[in-house]
């Protein structure tokens, strides 16, 4: 369930944000019209002020649910608005989906879906009442009603290469899009053909083409286990799972071998375009002017989403050095998964690394009393780093952390394109901490800002 302080999930109405990603696709809302605006502003506005591929929120079609259809139901308008909606709307697939109100007094949306079985456009439906579970939750179940309702055909034949994606969670995934492209851009590069269904050119056409992968890539702890799964009983279609998003050179060299041994790639080719990729990952970092600058603390808190917390725990311990002092996944993991994502987590190693807490929760505040709880001979240098939401920035301000914000809420800042993905990623990342650094430890730089405070920067007397 979500929790509505500080929330960093959305309620499981916030699913139709995986309908959103696909492009052509149109979600319409039988719920309260609160919702779309509740779980817009954790997946959306405040998490890195993203917006639509397709539809814009304040066009989705929604029947705002009220008073009236609670005492005399509101499948009737459901099915009015299905029919203006495919009369209206240039899309390619129609999901329903339903809120706590609608699916509390029994109205069927699975009856209204199928009175359109002989639409053109394909109508099917899901169930995302907030009451059953979060927007991760709400996400498995589009995929699902996707995989089990629109894909009932068998596979027209194995493309050899053809690589479905599974893992990120888009728009819940404050980077996914430019994770995603970058994801894409590697594997074409190492000789795959990635089929993709979230972002800008991919759509429908992508999605038809997922019983004919070769394989499926999962890129992430748990989130789509049960697709993978699901494809491969449905069309035979085997998975690789690979435990996060790569950061770092240390993990996208690990990711490459992984694909180009289960692909069965060139493994000469492989290494070539490894090599080429650390020289210059590496330059970048040599090259980095360390003089006069800030150290990083060397010990961190994470409290994210799992994927966020396996991938950057990872990149830090393996390409930073720095040492993992709490980890804290705050999205109710479930608990069959817990023991493998500990695991994960606990797999790079080297010296300075204790024994560390993992605490999985839905409490995204133990992060920030656990930190106020701190006295200043708890930690060796005083201060650590912190990664987690814009939640989280509070409480690295408030305690004088350097702070990168890596999980959803983002904050109300653009992203864009922005990703932490492999090679590049790991270097902005790099970049992003010693900024915050130098910012937190030296102020705003070597430069005083003399416009807005002069008597601070020159002093009462200057002049
Ligand atoms: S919890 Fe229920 S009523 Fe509240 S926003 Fe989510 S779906 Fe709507």
């Amino acid at each position: 369930m979500a929790c509505s302080e500080q929330s960093r999930v959305a309620c499981g109405i916030g699913g139709f944000y995986t309908a959103l990603a696909i492009e052509s696709v149109l979600p319409i809302l039988h719920s309260g019209p609160g919702c779309l605006f509740n779980v817009a502003g954790v997946l959306a506005l405040a998490n890195g002020r993203q917006s639509a591929i397709t539809y814009y929120e304040s066009s989705i079609p929604s029947t705002n649910f009220c008073e009236e259809d609670v005492i005399f139901g509101g499948v009737e308008r459901l099915r009015n608005l299905t029919a203006k909606a495919l009369e209206y709307y240039k899309t390619d697939l129609v999901i329903i989906v339903d809120g706590c109100t609608a699916e509390i007094v029994g109205d069927d949306i699975e009856e209204v879906a199928n009175d359109f079985a002989d639409s053109e456009t394909p109508v099917i439906f899901a169930s995302l009442p907030g009451f059953k579970g979060n927007n991760v939750w709400g996400h498995s179940q589009i995929l699902n009603a996707i995989v089990d309702q629109y894909l009932t055909k068998p596979s027209k034949g194995v493309q050899k290469g053809l690589v479905n994606i599974f893992g990120v969670l888009p728009y819940y995934d404050p980077f996914w899009l430019g994770t995603l492209e970058q994801l894409e851009n590697l594997l074409t590069d190492i000789g795959l053909t990635p089929n993709i269904i979230y972002g800008p050119g991919k759509g429908i056409e992508a999605v038809n083409q997922i019983p004919d992968a070769e394989f499926n890539l999962l890129v992430g702890p748990w989130v789509d286990l049960d697709i993978v799964e699901k494809l491969k009983v449905k069309f035979g279609t085997p998975y690789l799972h690979y435990p996060c998003v790569p950061v770092g050179a240390t993990e996208i060299a690990a990711f490459i071998r992984a694909v180009s041994e289960y692909a069965k790639l060139d493994s000469e080719k492989t290494e070539a375009y490894i090599k080429k990729n650390e020289d210059r990952y590496y330059s970048y970092l040599w090259r980095f002017n360390r003089m006069g600058g800030v150290m990083f603390p060397q010990k961190f808190y994470v409290n994210a989403s799992a994927s966020a917390a396996v991938s950057f725990t990872r990149f830090l311990i393996n390409d930073v050095g720095l040492i993992p002092q709490k980890i804290f996944i705050s999205e109710n993991v479930p608990e069959e998964h817990h023991a493998q994502i500990e695991k994960w987590l606990r797999e790079p190693k080297y010296d300075g690394i204790k024994d560390y807490e993992i605490v999985f929760t839905d409490d995204g505040g133990l992060c920030d009393v656990e930190i106020k709880g701190l006295k200043s001979t708890d930690l060796e240098l005083t201060r650590a780093c912190l990664f987690g939401t814009t939640w989280d920035e509070l409480t690295a301000k408030n305690n004088g952390f350097p702070f990168v914000s890596i999980s959803a809420p983002y904050g109300d800042r653009a992203v864009v394109n922005k990703s932490y993905f492999g090679y590049d990623g790991g270097i902005t990342f790099f970049a992003d901490l010693y900024n915050d650094c130098i910012y937190k430890f030296l102020g705003s730089g070597s430069v005083a800002n003399i416009d807005v405070q002069p008597e601070a920067a020159l002093g009462a007397d200057a002049c």
